[in-house]
């Protein structure tokens, strides 16, 4: 099966307060989204699409594509307003460039340290299921709250899981989701998954990850990436092969 995958970077990370967006900071000397395009790099999908923001292309394209030596077929789409309309260039993009694509992953571009193994772990699970998710169980206890803050309810923490990506699906599916969700209630959507759920009644698989695949969101989540890097011990040596 024809698989690709579309990587966003378009936001500007207004929650980590610094004047460069997320996704372009070092860390440990290279850009965090080097991090995620190098695991995709190493995986089996066939094409990629990076998302971003306006001006940004010829940063990615110097700085990360030609610097690291890209080999994989690798497109650069304009980001949009909000998450969900970069994904939906992204998706647009991916018709145009790597046509009969059968499986599309969508990951955030600040999240560094997916593996190229939970990437093939989805890709086989999406054959067969046709939609899955990264995830993790949650660790903590989870409330739901009212509008005044307090407890609503309490979900079994058994069933409660925090959402990650990459999320995989079967790409006619869900650009027929983005198509319908685009042209009609877009409030609230925070994954791709929402958006299928949205659409029809598919059945969405969760598939364990790593709780090291942390989304770099405000400032500390830089002390925790550090952390994690040096952890799986990632020489530069490693970094630059
Ligand atoms: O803002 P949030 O942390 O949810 O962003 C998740 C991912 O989506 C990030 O990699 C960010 O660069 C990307 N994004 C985007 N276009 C936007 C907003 C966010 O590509 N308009």
């Amino acid at each position: 099966m024809k698989t690709a995958a579309v990587i966003l970077s378009g936001g500007k990370g207004k929650r980590m307060g610094a004047s460069v967006s997320k996704q372009y900071l070092k860390l440990e000397g290279e850009p965090v989204l080097y991090y995620a395009l190098r695991a995709f790099e190493k995986s089996s999908v066939d094409c990629i699409v990076i998302v971003c923001g306006k001006g940004d292309e010829e940063y990615i394209r110097e700085n990360i594509i030609k610097k690291y030596n890209m080999k994989k077929e690798v497109y650069i789409a304009e980001g949009g307003k909000e998450r969900y309309n970069s994904v939906y260039n992204g998706l647009n993009t991916i018709e145009e460039k790597c046509p009969d694509t059968d499986i599309v992953l969508i990951h955030d571009g600040a999240r560094p340290f997916v593996s190229a193994d939970i990437i093939e772990k989805l890709i086989k699970c999406c054959e067969t299921e046709g939609a899955c998710v990264a995830a993790v169980k949650a660790k903590d206890t989870i409330k739901i709250s009212d509008k005044e803050g307090y407890i609503r309810e309490t979900p079994l923490r058994e069933t409660v899981w925090q959402i990650q990506t990459p999320q995989a699906f079967k790409y006619d599916m869900i650009k027929k989701a983005y198509n319908f969700v685009m042209a009609g209630d877009t409030r609230d959507i925070t994954d791709d998954a929402m958006v299928l759920e949205r659409y029809c009644n598919q059945k969405i698989k969760l598939v364990k990850a790593s709780y090291d695949n942390i989304k770099i969101t405000t400032p500390e989540d830089m002390i925790f990436g550090k952390a994690i890097l040096n952890n799986k011990k990632v020489s530069s040596a490693d970094i630059y092969k």
